[in-house]
Order: C-alpha cells, then structure tokens, then sequence
C-alpha cells in the first residue's frame, strides 16, 4: 500500500494547522502514523488520496449510519441546494426537525438546534445552571462532552489518547472548572457521596448513558435509574449526553432502550446526516428557561441550517421507518465482536470487548473494562500495532483504543468476515 500524497498533504497540512488537523483525535498521534488524507467515501468504504480503499469503521465518528454518501441524504441536500445555503431566519424545515425529534424521543417536549455536540452539551448546562439557579454540574471520569472549558476535566478519548498524562486542557481557568465535581462511572457510591458533600448545591449531572470515549463502556444494572433517581431526589437535571448512542442503539437513544427518561438530553452526529447539526432539550419547563422566551442566553448564527435539517431529517425519517436498519447493523456488530473473541480466547493475549448496538470496543486488557480506571490498563502500545496492521489490510479503524468502533448498514458480512482475517492474521491465529 503506497500512502505518499498523504504523507506529504500531512507535511503541508502541519505548517498551517496545528498538528496538520483541524480535530486532535484524526492525527493519528496515539498510534504513531501518518493520517490518511481522504478523498471519498461512499457506502462503507472509504478512499484516501492515494487511492486506497478500506472498510470504513469510523463513519465520520458515528454520524454516517446509513454507510457513506447515502442517496437518500444526498437527494434531500441536493433539492434544498437551489433555494439558498442559509438565511439566519426562521424556517419551517426546523419546526419539521424538532417534531420528527420530539416524535422519535418523546423526552425532547422542546428542543434547539445548534451546529455541534459541544455547543449542545455547554448549553444544556447552561440551561440546567439557570433554571436551578444552582452553580455546580457533576460529570464522570473519562466521559467527553466536548472541548467546554468546564468540562475538560478527565474528559477521555482524544485527551488520553493524545499521552496527556493529566488529561485537562492548557487554557482552561480553575474558575471555569472549580464547579466540576467528578464521579466514576458505573460507581454508584461516587456520586452519593458527591451529592452528600454539595448538599442543594448541584445543577446538573452529565453522562453518556453508554460511554464511547474511553472506548466504549456498558451501564451496569441498575446504574442510570439510580441516577435518575437521586437527580429526583435533590432536584439536579439529569443530563443524558447522547451525541454518540442517539439513533445510533435504537430509533431513541440509549434513554428508550433502557426506559429512561432525563430531563434533558444533547444529540449530534447522526442527527445531521454528516452535516453539522446538533441540538439540547427535554422538558418544557425546563427549555422555557433558553432566551428569547427566558433568561438564559444562547444562539446560533448557523443553527438550524437548512441544509443540515434537510440531510438530518431524511436520515432521521429513514430510521424511523426502517426498522431493519437496527437489525442488520446489530447483527454485524454481534458479528464482528463476537469473531474477535472466538479468534483471541485461543491466543495469549489479554483482550476484553464491550459492544452494544452497532458500537463498540477491544481493549487490550485482562480486566473488565467497565470505567476509566479500567479502560486506562489497557496495552495501547498492542494497539498501535494492531491498528498499524489493520489499516495496512484496508480496515479504517479509529486511530485510538479509547474511541468506539461503528457499524453502519453498508456493512456487509463479507466485509466483517475479511476484517476478521485480518485481525485473526495479526495475532497468528
Ligand atoms: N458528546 C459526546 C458524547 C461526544 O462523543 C462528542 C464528540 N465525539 C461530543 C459531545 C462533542 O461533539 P462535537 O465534536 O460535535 O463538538
């Protein structure tokens, strides 16, 4: 495989952007290689400048369910096209989007549009601060919400994968993230005995329901309806972040697959078809606090882009409507995840997988990864040569071991049962 025009677009890249990328997780830094430079995707594969192509397991980081370049989003971008790229004026593709929301998860009484995951989950905060009036927000170790100031606070995935040894950002006041309690995830006692220290004081709690920054991660039983229920308890909005996990384990969300409702709730990713799209909402009372109707500021001059709803819509309605898109790509997922044990439990080596839906992850581990603490004994040195191997065999995995592996429905059992080889001929198997 020849990957020169990448390598030297990255040698150009690097003198005017920093580090060569305009996001820290795409430049391959955690497994020591040069980024691909990409030139197309269609379906589930995808090309880079050289010409190669690999079995796409990245999906743009989730939002690319349907498989790259579906015509069904295609179609819906192309006929709004003709009519203008944006006005910053209202218009009733948005009131279309927020009732297909709504409809598809009926936590979102009342929701606002924005154009990424990280303004969705700063302003669901924002919103939680200002109808508590309480100032505190508890969040959990190795859980990413985006690049908040307050919130870069062990915030998993590109911050670990990157060597920071601790993983907080250069730039972010102590003012900014003194109000930032940590809990464990997936440890209960953690987060009572914060709520016991911060009596009435706590605005807000935030997680992912299903975590995919630290790899992924599975809720254990009964761990998300405690914290339902003691954010009922001390009056706290119970944030569910589910950029990730929204439409992605079931038409919605985590919250619907295990019958739980937050009060508000942030999605991205899947919601704007590859466009930027992203939104926060959930309980009226709560949403009637956002400016112009209440006093808590937050806007958008791109919100609600016309095009991004018009893709966001078609694949929304797509998934709503075809329910065997879950199926099939659950079934490629079981697939896939459960080829990887069969092939590694005859192998000396410590691996454990976590999968869920069409997401998932192999750690390089003998523990049962099941929170940060866990997800961080991991062999990442394994994994940068495993991934080396992989992309070197045409599977595009994401260059870290603490991201999530996604399936979308392009995949076909043919390309699991050949990434399979490929993983089974990296461990001799
Ligand atoms: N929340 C979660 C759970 C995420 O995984 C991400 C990004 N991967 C974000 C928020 C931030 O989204 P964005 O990159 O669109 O700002």
């Amino acid at each position: 495989m020849t990957t020169e025009i990448s390598r030297k677009s990255f040698e150009e890249a690097k003198k005017y952007i920093p580090g060569g990328v305009n996001s820290p997780a795409r430049a391959f830094l955690a497994v020591k290689d040069t980024p691909r430079f990409i030139e197309s995707a269609k379906e589930q594969y995808i090309y880079d400048v050289d010409g190669n192509q690999y079995t796409d397991y990245v999906g743009s980081w989730g939002p690319m369910i349907l498989g790259n370049n579906h015509p069904i989003i295609l179609d819906a971008v192309k006929s709004k096209l003709e009519k203008g790229l944006s006005f910053g004026a209202a218009t009733q593709i948005e009131v279309e989007m927020a009732k297909l929301i709504q409809e598809m998860v009926p936590s979102m009484e009342m929701l606002r549009m924005v154009t990424s995951g990280t303004e969705a989950t700063m302003s669901a905060l924002r919103v939680a601060r200002g109808y508590t009036g309480r100032e505190k927000i508890i969040k959990f170790e190795g859980c990413y919400h985006g690049h908040n100031d307050a919130l870069l606070v062990k915030a998993g995935s590109g911050l670990i994968a990157d060597g920071c040894t601790t993983p907080d950002s250069a730039g972010v006041t102590v003012g900014t993230t003194k109000d930032t309690l940590l809990a464990c995830y997936n440890d209960f006692a953690s987060v009572e005995k914060v709520f016991q220290e911060n009596k009435g004081e706590i605005a807000a709690l935030i997680v992912e329901p299903i975590p995919a920054n630290m790899g992924v991660v599975l809720p254990q039983a009964g761990f998300l309806e405690n914290l339902r229920k003691i954010c009922t308890e001390n009056g706290t909005v119970l944030i569910f972040d589910e950029v990730i996990s929204g439409f992605r384990v079931s038409t919605g969300g985590a919250q619907k697959l295990f019958g739980i409702q937050p009060d508000l709730s942030t999605f991205g990713k899947i919601i704007g078809g590859g466009m930027p799209a992203a939104c926060y909402g959930g309980k009226r009372e709560i949403m009637e606090c956002v400016a112009p109707v209440g006093k808590v500021y937050q806007a958008g001059t791109l919100a609600g882009n016309p095009i991004a709803m018009a893709a966001g819509i078609a694949q929304l309605t797509y998934l709503r409507d075809h329910p065997e898109v879950y199926e099939h790509i659950n079934a490629m997922s079981e697939r896939l995840f459960n080829g990887i044990e069969a092939i590694l439990k005859s192998q000396k080596v410590n691996f454990t997988t976590n999968h869920i839906g069409s997401i998932g992850s192999l750690f390089f581990t003998d523990q049962k990864v099941i929170d940060f603490e866990t997800a961080k004994t991991s062999d990442i040195d394994l994994f940068s040569q495993y991934f080396k191997h992989m992309i070197s065999k045409n599977n595009y995995i994401a260059p870290a071991q603490f991201e999530a592996l996604f399936i979308s429905y392009a995949h076909t059992e043919k390309d699991i049962d050949k990434t399979l080889a490929d993983i089974a001929e990296f461990f001799g198997a």
